[in-house]
C-alpha cells in the first residue's frame, strides 16, 4: 500500500494589508517530512493534557510502518505565522510541485493531505479546493484522498465532492495535531485495505465565530464534539467532524461547517441523517458560544483589572491585533496606555518594527534610544508611539534560525520586546530569548487571542481585551464584503435548517 503525503497548511486573513509570501512558509520535501523534527512538522507532538489520548506513535515513519503502508512523502509547506492573502505565484509553485510529485510517484493507493483549511490565495480563494482539483486532474477519481485540518478552516462543497476522508482537530487551543493526522492516515489505510469508497456529507452552518468563543474544553463545543465522536462511532460512519471556521477571512465560503463520512454508498442515507443532526445541534447553540476566559471591553479596563489583581502576574491578550490570526501585530495601543498610566511593572510582547530594532542593535545594550514604535504595518488601527528607553538585552538568532531578532527595551516600568519582523510570543521560551521571565512581572501583554497551551497552563490569570483591529472579536464591527448572507451574528434573525450542500462523493 503506497500513500503519498503532501500539503500546504496556512491560515490567511485576507483583510490584512500584508500578503503571505514564500518566506512565510517552511517547506519540507521528501524524506524531511518523515523525520519528525520539532516545531511545525506534521507529526510534532502537541502539548497533550492528561485527559487526552497521547499520540500513538513516536513518528510518522512508525505510524506508516504500523499501518503497513509505504509513505511517499512529496512536499509539505507550513505557514510559519498566519498572514494576509497568499500570493498567487507562491501558492502555484507549491501546488505544482505537489502535483508533479504525485504524477511522478508511480502507482499510489492513497493520498493524505496535511492542510489547515484557511489557505486563501490571491485570485483563487480556497487554496485547498484548488489543490484537490489539480490533484484529481492528474491522479484521477479512483484514488482515495484523505485530509487533515485545523478546526479553523473554511471548506467548500467542491472540496467535499473531490475528497474522501476528513479529520479535524478537536482541541482549541490546539493540542491534537498528531492525533488528527493519525486518524486521517488510519482511516485512509482502513478504506484502502477494505476496498471502501467513503462519501463525505458536508453541511455549511451559516455562522461565523472567533475561535475564542469556541474553545473545546467548555460548552457548547465540548458537547458538540462529544456528539461528533458518538456519531463517528456508529456503524457505517467513519468519522464526524466539526469545523468552527475562520470567520475573520472575508470569503463567500467563510462559515462553520460539519462533515460526516459514510464508509460506503450504502451508508449514505444514515450519514445524511446524522449530518443533519450534528449541523442542527451546532446551529441551535449559536447564541451560546462565549469566551471561556475573563473579558475586558478595552485596553484600559484590562490594565485596571490586572493592576487590582491579587495574582502576582496577569496575562492580557490584545486580541484585536492578533498576528496568530494573521494581523500585522504592530498596533502599539497597549504600550501607549501602559505608559499613560505609569504602570510600574509590565511587559509588552511584542512590537514588530524593523527600523526600531535596527536602531537598538546599532546602539547596543545599555544605550538610551529614542524610537518611533509600531503603527506602521497597520496604520489603520494605530500610529507610531514615540518613546525613549534603555536597551536591556539583544537577542540575535543564528543564521539558520527562523526566529525574529529581539531588542528588550525598558521604557519607564514597561519592558517592550521590539522584534525585527512579525512574530508572536506564545511560549515561555519565546520570552526567555528576550531575557524575560514573564511570570515575574505583574502585567504581561501578548498579541494573541486565547493563550496557547503552555502559557494558558502557566498564567495565574488571563484577560482577553476586546481591542479593535483586523482580528476584532466583535464581527459586527468588521466590514465584510464577501461572506454569504444571511450569516449569524451579522444577521441575527433568520430561519435555517440543515441542507446538505455537496453531492457526497466524487462524480456524484
Ligand atoms: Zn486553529
Amino acid at each position: 500500500m503506497r500513500i503519498a503525503i503532501a500539503g500546504i497548511s496556512h491560515e490567511a486573513l485576507n483583510t490584512s494589508p500584508l500578503p503571505t509570501t514564500l518566506e512565510h512558509f517552511k517547506v519540507w520535501r521528501g524524506q524531511e517530512i518523515l523525520q519528525g523534527e520539532s516545531g511545525f512538522s506534521p507529526y510534532a507532538a502537541g502539548a497533550a493534557t492528561a485527559a487526552m489520548v497521547a499520540p500513538k506513535y513516536a513518528s510518522l515513519t512508525q505510524m506508516m510502518d504500523d499501518l503497513g503502508a509505504e509513505p511517499v512523502p512529496i512536499l509539505h509547506a507550513n505557514g510559519l505565522a498566519p498572514s494576509g492573502t497568499v500570493e498567487q505565484s507562491v501558492y502555484l509553485d507549491l501546488r505544482n510541485e505537489i502535483v508533479d510529485g504525485i504524477q511522478q510517484a508511480g502507482p499510489l493507493d492513497g493520498i493524505c493531505l496535511i492542510l489547515h483549511g484557511a489557505l486563501l490565495v490571491e485570485n483563487i480563494w480556497s487554496g485547498e479546493t484548488d489543490l484537490v482539483r489539480a490533484i484529481r486532474a492528474v491522479a484521477g477519481n479512483d484514488i482515495l484522498i484523505s485530509a487533515r485540518f485545523d478546526l479553523h478552516g473554511n471548506l467548500t462543497e467542491e472540496f467535499a465532492n473531490k475528497t474522501d476522508i476528513w479529520t479535524v482537530y478537536r482541541t482549541a487551543p490546539h493540542r491534537d495535531a498528531p492525533q488528527t493526522l493519525e486518524r486521517a492516515m488510519t482511516l485512509l489505510a482502513h478504506c484502502i485495505r477494505g476496498g471502501h469508497r467513503p462519501r463525505p456529507v458536508f453541511i455549511r452552518v451559516p455562522m461565523i465565530l472567533p475561535g475564542e468563543k469556541a474553545t473545546t474544553e467548555v460548552e457548547p463545543m465540548k458537547s458538540l464534539l462529544e456528539l461528533a465522536v458518538e456519531i463517528g462511532q456508529q456503524p457505517g460512519i467513519l468519522t464526524a467532524e466539526i469545523l468552527v471556521g475562520f470567520g475573520w477571512a472575508d470569503a463567500a465560503y467563510s462559515s462553520s461547517s460539519i462533515v460526516v463520512i459514510a464508509e460506503d454508498d450504502i451508508h449514505l442515507p444514515h450519514a445524511r441523517r446524522q449530518a443533519r443532526r450534528l449541523a442542527q445541534a451546532m446551529w441551535d447553540q449559536r447564541h451560546n458560544f462565549t469566551f471561556d476566559q475573563e473579558v475586558a471591553q478595552s485596553a484600559d479596563e484590562a490594565i485596571e483589572l490586572a493592576l487590582a489583581a491579587g495574582e502576582s502576574c496577569v496575562f492580557i491578550a490584545d486580541s484585536g491585533d492578533n498576528p496568530t490570526a494573521g494581523t500585522p501585530g504592530d498596533v502599539p495601543h497597549f504600550l501607549s496606555r501602559l505608559l499613560a498610566k505609569n504602570v510600574p511593572d509590565a511587559v509588552v510582547a511584542g512590537i514588530p518594527d524593523n527600523a526600531a530594532a535596527r536602531i537598538c542593535f546599532e546602539a547596543g545594550v545599555g544605550a538610551t534610544v529614542s524610537l518611533s514604535l509600531g503603527g506602521k504595518l497597520d496604520s489603520q488601527h494605530g500610529a507610531p508611539e514615540e518613546v525613549t528607553g534603555v536597551v536591556e538585552r539583544l537577542y540575535q538568532p543564528g543564521p539558520d534560525s527562523s526566529d525574529a531578532a529581539i531588542a528588550t527595551v525598558r521604557v519607564g516600568g514597561v519592558l517592550v520586546l521590539v522584534t525585527d519582523r512579525r512574530t508572536f510570543f506564545s511560549t515561555l521560551n519565546d520570552f526567555r530569548k528576550a531575557g524575560v521571565e514573564p511570570l515575574d512581572h505583574k502585567v504581561v501583554v501578548v498579541k494573541l487571542g486565547y493563550l496557547m497551551p503552555e502559557l494558558r497552563d502557566a498564567a495565574p490569570r488571563e484577560i482577553l481585551a476586546l481591542t479593535p483591529g483586523y482580528s476584532d472579536m466583535d464581527f459586527t464591527r468588521l466590514p465584510y464584503n464577501y461572506v454569504t448572507r444571511p450569516i449569524f451574528p451579522l444577521d441575527e434573525e433568520f430561519a435555517w435548517s440543515p441542507v446538505i450542500t455537496n453531492v457526497a462523493g466524487y462524480g456524484g
